[in-house]
């Protein structure tokens, strides 16, 4: 046994040593990944429940290395946070984002709002509303046709300064949404104080909602939580028809997964816009 466990530990550092070295890596590569022009971001459509029609998308970043080849955001999202580098890469995808959402809106006459994952880097060191609004001054992006992505930690962590961050936002026009809703510690008691427009619910309980009776009353009480704050409910990772059908049985808002598209160049939200104006 002691044998055994003299291996673990060699096998362990061994790992440690090779995961430190990947960061390393990420983080070397990704300092040039702007100039080198190796980000881009694709776009999950974003459902109204009623009447089946795109409401927007949310933008989601993706980096394909000239050294490492493509990375996901899972991994090299941390990194980023951690160097600090997330600040200028966040205001990029939040650029991109906007300039994109006004050429989808010239193309398709119709208001296409853009969802943005805001980080907890950005959200408290940087001056997030004068970025947001001199990106939307920028490309002339209506405020009312952007929507910023917050998790529970990144508020919880200093919530009067959250609660006059998300008062400022309120005040220009640009809406803001609590993401992964459920997986966090958030206290009920703070939500009501955060002036939030929209909740989406975790894909985690949406994974199991026709199966586990519990995920089914979560989400019901997630929804009549939000409805009664006067909040929307979006719920992520929909991936089959039944638990679309359910979520429409507990009045969710909007759905976003799989089921409805994958995220996917600017390109395919067009086609889809122009085929609804056909329609
Ligand atoms: P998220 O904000 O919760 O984004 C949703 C994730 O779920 C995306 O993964 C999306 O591709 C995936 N997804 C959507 N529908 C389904 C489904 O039906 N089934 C399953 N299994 N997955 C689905 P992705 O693109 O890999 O992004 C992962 C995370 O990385 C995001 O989670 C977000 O936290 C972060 N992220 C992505 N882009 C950005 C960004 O521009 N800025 C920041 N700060 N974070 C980002
Ligand atoms: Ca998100
Ligand atoms: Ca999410
Ligand atoms: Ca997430």
């Amino acid at each position: 046994a002691k044998e055994a466990g003299k291996n673990n530990s060699q096998f362990f550092s061994y790992d440690m040593s090779r995961s430190v070295r990947r960061r390393v890596e990420i983080r070397t590569h990704l300092r040039n990944a702007i100039r080198h022009d190796e980000l881009s971001v694709v776009y999950q459509p974003r459902m109204v429940m009623e009447g089946n029609e795109l409401a927007g998308a949310e933008a989601l970043l993706r980096w394909n290395s000239a050294e490492l080849g493509p990375v996901g955001p899972q991994e090299f999202i941390p990194v980023a946070e951690e160097a600090g580098l997330i600040v200028p890469i966040g205001e990029w995808v939040l650029r991109e984002a906007c300039a994109q959402a006004v050429r989808w809106r010239l193309a398709s006459r119709r208001d296409v709002s853009v969802a943005v994952n805001i980080s907890a880097r950005q959200f408290r060191d940087t001056d997030i509303v004068k970025t947001v609004m001199d990106v939307l001054a920028e490309t002339g992006l209506p405020s009312r046709l952007l929507e910023l992505e917050l998790t529970e930690s990144v508020l919880m962590c200093d919530t009067a300064r959250a609660v006059d961050t998300l008062q400022r936002l309120n005040a220009i026009g640009v809406r803001v949404a609590l993401d992964d809703f459920g997986t966090g510690y958030s206290s009920l008691s703070y939500l009501k104080r955060f002036p939030l427009d929209c909740l989406k619910v975790d894909r985690s309980f949406v994974a199991d909602i026709t199966g586990e009776a519990h995920d089914e009353a979560i989400v019901r009480t997630i929804v009549a939580l939000a409805h009664g704050l006067g909040m929307r409910v979006v719920a992520e990772g929909v991936e089959t028809e039944e638990q679309l059908a359910m979520l429409r049985r507990l009045h969710c808002d909007e759905v976003q997964g799989y089921l409805l598209g994958r995220p996917a160049p600017p390109e395919h939200l067009l086609a889809r816009l122009q085929d609804e104006n056909a329609a």
